[in-house]
This record gives C-alpha cells, structure tokens and sequence, in this order.
C-alpha cells in the first residue's frame, strides 16, 4: 500500500492508539506495549500524557545490545578531534563493551535505577559512552552544556541533585584548552547538594586537583573493569531517561524530563520517516551533547537505528572549512544535521573548497534551531548541490513538530522559509493570541500550540515539578478543549498546510546557536554591584544571527562618566557575566544610561529598545513612561 503523507497523519491523530502501537515495533520491548489491559497512551490526567504504560524495555539495549547479533562488527561511532588529533571507531560490539565498562565504574560509585548523573563533559566519547551506561542502569543522566560557567552549572546541581558527576580536566576549542574540572569545583561549593563522587576523565589537557574520597579517575577503574558485564535494567517505557535543561528564559531553568519507552519509540519513527537513515549508513550531526539535538541526533537517533554516528569535536572552520565535508566523504555519511548559524559562519568561506570532497553519498542536509532564512538555505544547497530539509522543534518535544517526512512521501515538496507540515502525532493549532480561537484563515498569524495528548518522545514534566509543567505550558489558553501546549512560537500556515515560524513570544537571545534567555543575562549583568537596572536585548548579527547588547543605569552615574571609565566598567561586567554565565551569555557592548524605557505598569520596553538597535520603527509608544528614555538610548547607542 502506498500511503501519502496527509493519510498517515491524519491516523497518527484520529486512530493514534493503532498508529502508535504499529511504530512501537520498531524497538525492542522486554514486555511489549499493549499487552493486557494497559492503553497505549494513557491520556487521561490531561496535561499529562503516559505512552506505553506497562511496558518494560530498556534505552541502551535498543541503541546498542541489540544490534549487537546483526551488526556487531559495523562502525557505531566514530570520534573525530580536530583539537586533540584524534579518529578512532568503534564497532557495536566495541561499543557494547565500553558502555559495560562504564556502566560497571557507575555501580561501583553507587549510581542505581532512578539515581541521577550529571555530566559536564566537552564531546569526546566517554560522554557517550556514561549516557548509554546510565540508562542502561535505569539511572537519569543530565547533561550539562560545558559553556557553562559555575553559577549556572549550580543551580542545575541543585535542582537535578545528582548522585555522581561525570567530567573531564578540560574541553579545547579552537586550540585553547577550557579548563572544566575547576568550573565544576566552584560549582560543587557553590551547590547546596553534595554529590557522593566526580568521575574524571582526564585527557591531558589541563591540571586537575582531585578532592581525596570524593574525586575518582576513570582510567585505573577503566582498565580494572574492561571486561565487565553489566546487563540491561529493564525499566516501564514512562521511566526517566534523562532531565535537560532548557536555557531559561523564566530564570530557574527548566528541567525537561523525558521518559524511556516513548523516546526510543518516536526517535526510530523520526529515523525512517524524517531523516531517512538506514541500518548499516552513517549519520553525522555536528551539533553538541548539551543541547537536545546531539541526545537525539548524535545519540540516540542514529544508534537505535543500527546507524553509525559521528561525534565531531572541534570547529567548522579548521583547519579549514572543508573539515565537515571532509568527513562526509571519509565516512560516507548519508545523512546530516546541522544549524543555520553553523551554515552562516561556512558562508564568509569560498564555496569552492565545499566543493573539494565527493558527497555522492549525501542524500539530504537536515537544519534546525533556528529560523532558516531563504538566502542561507539557497547559498548552501548550491554549494554542496543537497536538498537541505528544515525542521522545527524544541528541547521540550524532543524530536520534529515540523519537517517534510520524506520517508513516506518522497516527492514531497519543501518549501524556503518554512519548516514543512506537522509530523505524526503533532496536533499542531494555530491560535488567536487574544481570542484563544483557532486560526482558519490563510496566512494569518498565530500562537502555534500541540493538542493533548503530546505524541512520544515529548517531555512528560518539569523535573521534580508538575506544577510548573502544567502552568508554564498548558495554562495559555484555559478555554481550548482539548487542552492546548503553548510553544510560545509565532506562526503562520499557508493555504496548503505549510507553516512559517516568525519568532518566539517571549525573548530569548540566540547568539550563534546557543540560545540565552534575556532575563538569564540580565541577572549576570546585575551581579555587577555598580549596576542598578539592566535591560538586555538581542541586536541582529549577520554573523551570530543574534548578540546581546546591554543598556544598563548604574547606582553611581559617574562610574561612566568618562569613555574611559565607561570601558573599564564594561570590562568588569563582562567579567561577571562570565563567572555567572559563561563567556557565551557576554554582550557585545554595555552601554551605560540614566533610565530605561518602561511601559507605566513597569514593563520593559525592550521591543522598542531592539527596534532602537536595530536602526527600526519604535511602533506604538502610547504606553511609554518617560518618552526621553528612549532618545538618550538611541544618542549613546549610536544610532
Ligand atoms: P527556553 O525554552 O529555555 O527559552 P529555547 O526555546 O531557546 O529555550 P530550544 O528548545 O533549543 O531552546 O529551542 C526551541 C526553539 O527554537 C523553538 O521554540 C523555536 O523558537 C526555535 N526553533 C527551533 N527550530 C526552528 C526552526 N526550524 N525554525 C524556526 N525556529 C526554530
Ligand atoms: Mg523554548
């Protein structure tokens, strides 16, 4: 039978419990889904959403054991340093043994079935290899993104409280060694949660004093357990695979819990039906572990589909900006995942040395995170002569609510600008911000929202608080039945059912990918005891897509009375914001004023600020507090 794509999305939707059930036997079940009297998707506490309740099954046994008899001899990851000079692969069956091994270290440290590791790891494989081993113990990793500076890796300490740390000496970027281990070390004192070890892996990179008891090097426990078997922990589909934490507009971050059974589910669906990747090929996602595109697309993704993945430490750009496509072709990668701004940095390159390797075995180039604008996508199609796939999704869902799923319909055509039609299970709506209705009309914007249920893979909570969950997703808008899941994204759909994505509504800053919330960097930037106020808006970057620029009223106006004070100051709140946030949070500039632009109930006007930067049309001031706010910015911005 041949199935178009809106017929197999219609069913994920109105006949979902079978659509669901057919997916789920593309992973391995120790008690299969369905079975007895348990339901396929438990709906019925909304906004909660239980998939495959009941259930046994294990994350790492489908990302590796089992492939174990078809494949143990194919490459299942190959690590690639252009920092440390280092290529090795490992077959599954390598691989097998390295996560028993580690799974085997992680016993011994006292991490057990629902025990939390936290890992604060540059990408080298070992990072790899403790996420396996820690599910495989039916324990809950959380990986930290190792940009991050003390104070933020603190407040994850203390929410996720985790039993053990994974780290390592240091991370390089761009030949300059980042030091983690003393990162971690004023985290740990900085912390109200004390873990029980930190297990080190030490590369070489960088001192690293070790705490006696407490602090424990991976190598010596490595070669004492080389040969250990450690089986599986069979553990219900809802346990918790893991907790990410996205990057925190609200302040405390919020902790996405993300359970076993419905992930390892819907990332083989993605697998086959988005990004067409087949057992035995090779996949290459050059984002990092910290973020959720490397859990499901340098993970778990190409692993639970039997395929190789290359995990890539280093930059785009070196030795040369060839490096990426270097190892397509060295690889023969089929498939690759990558984000606009890495794509915007190739850009300032000559096009000519993408040119250089042979990508006969590329079929698509997938691209996500951000919005893709036309000119980027055109620029890098011509260049490596792909078709480039855009999808849309957040660290919330996991995998895509947004792409073309050329796996069941190939002609199916993508369109620049937007991101494609909702993927299986994806109820997307687009409301009426004011109304809460939904829009019908052509090419009218909207809030894009997910119907309950959400489909597998999603968050099934914030960690530890389902209060928060429910308020901060599904309370938008209180009259929808059933109840709505607010992306806080802007869109519009057009008249065949492609979405366009406009921007998020609420602000958060992305500065070549990393995505900073304005509040999180204000409160870096505050933590300067000269500073009073601080409004921090994203300022468009033709390289960075966006940089954060910082308006601050300092307790002490003469403090900036000179040019020269003023720049000493801003060296000092770089200085902060670093120790608070890590050197990516940093404006590009602080720029001192006496007050800031604020609405009369007290709202910062930072839409008018960014409009200020960026040369625009300040809009509708009517609300404005003191209209010369805005006309001293403008004069000290520059502008
Ligand atoms: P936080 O929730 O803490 O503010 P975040 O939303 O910045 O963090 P992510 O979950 O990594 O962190 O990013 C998801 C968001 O990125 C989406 O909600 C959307 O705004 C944007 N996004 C992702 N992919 C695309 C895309 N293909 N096109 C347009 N926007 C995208
Ligand atoms: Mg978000």
């Amino acid at each position: 039978m041949t199935m178009n794509y809106a017929e197999l999305h219609r069913r994920s939707i109105t006949e979902r419990d079978a659509f669901w059930r057919e997916q789920a036997t593309r992973i391995d079940w120790a008690t299969p889904p369905g079975d007895g009297h348990e339901a396929i998707c438990d709906a019925s506490q909304p906004p909660f959403a239980r998939w495959f309740p009941g259930a046994t099954t294990n994350l790492c046994h489908n990302a590796v054991d089992r492939h174990v008899g078809p494949r143990g001899d194919q490459p299942a990851l190959t690590y690639v340093s252009t920092e440390t000079n280092q290529e090795r692969t490992w077959t599954f069956r390598e691989l097998h043994q390295e996560v028993q091994t580690m799974a085997a270290i992680l016993q011994q440290l006292g991490v057990g079935r629902g025990d939390r590791v936290l890992l604060y790891m540059p990408m080298v494989p070992e990072a790899i290899f403790a996420m396996l081993a820690t599910v495989r113990l039916g324990a809950i990793h959380s990986v930290v993104f190792g940009g991050f500076a003390s104070a933020s890796l603190a407040t994850r300490i203390d929410d996720a409280r985790p039993k053990v740390i994974v780290t390592a000496d240091a991370g390089s970027r761009g030949g300059k060694v980042v030091a983690y281990k003393p990162l971690l070390d004023d985290a740990l004192r900085l912390a109200t949660h004390s873990v029980d070890h930190v297990l080190l892996v030490d590369r070489g990179l960088a001192p690293a004093e070790r705490q006696a008891t407490r602090d424990v090097d991976y190598l010596p426990l490595h070669e004492q357990h080389r040969q250990a078997h450690v089986g599986c922990t069979w553990v219900d589909s809802t346990h918790p695979s893991y907790i990410l934490y996205t990057s925190g507009t609200t302040g405390k971050p919020k902790g996405v819990q993300r359970d076993t059974g419905g992930y390892a589910v819907a990332l083989a669906t993605s697998m086959d039906l988005i990004y067409q990747g087949k057992p035995g090929e090779t996949f290459f996602c050059t984002s990092d572990i910290g973020w959720v595109v490397g859990h499901s697309y340098i993970v778990y993704g190409p692993l639970v589909a039997g395929m190789r993945t290359v995990v890539y430490e280093g930059l785009p750009t070196c030795p040369d900006a060839a490096v990426w496509w270097s190892l397509v072709e060295k690889y023969q990668a089929t498939v690759m995942f990558s984000a606009p701004t890495a794509i915007r940095v190739l850009k300032k390159q000559d096009p000519e040395c993408l040119k250089r390797h042979d990508l006969s075995s590329l079929k698509h180039l997938f691209l996500a995170g951000e919005p893709l604008d036309e000119p980027t996508a055109r620029w890098i199609s011509d260049a490596i002569g792909k078709p480039i796939i855009d999808n849309y999704w957040q660290t919330e869902t996991g995998w895509p609510i947004l792409s073309v799923a050329h796996g069941v319909e190939p002609g199916f055509p993508t369109r620049f600008g937007s991101p494609g039609v909702p993927m299986p299970g994806f109820d997307v709506q687009l409301l009426d911000d004011s109304t809460g209705q939904p829009i019908t009309t052509p090419d009218t914007k909207g809030v894009v929202t997910i119907s309950h249920p959400l489909p597998p893979g999603c968050l099934q909570t914030v960690w530890g608080d389902d209060a928060r969950f429910a308020k901060t997703y599904w309370s938008s808008f209180p009259q929808r039945q059933p109840m709505a899941y607010n992306t806080f994204d802007w869109g519009i759909r057009d008249a065949d059912g492609y979405y366009f994505i406009l921007g998020r509504t609420d602000d958060v800053i992305n500065v070549a990918g990393h995505r900073l919330g304005t509040r999180e960097i204000e409160e870096a930037v505050s933590g300067h005891s000269a500073v009073a106020e601080v409004a921090v808006v994203g300022v468009a970057d033709s390289l960075k897509g966006q940089v954060p620029v910082a308006f601050a009223v300092l307790r002490d106006a003469s403090r900036a009375a000179t040019p020269e004070l003023a720049q000493a100051l801003q060296a000092e709140i770089f200085k902060t914001v670093d120790q608070h946030l890590g050197a990516v949070g940093r404006p590009s500039r602080v720029v001192f004023v006496n007050v800031l632009p604020k609405t009369r109930s007290g709202k910062l006007l930072r839409r008018a600020i960014q409009a200020v930067c960026e040369g625009r049309d300040t809009g509708d001031l009517t609300t404005i507090e003191d209209p010369t706010a805005l006309a001293q910015l403008k004069e000290r911005w520059g502008g």
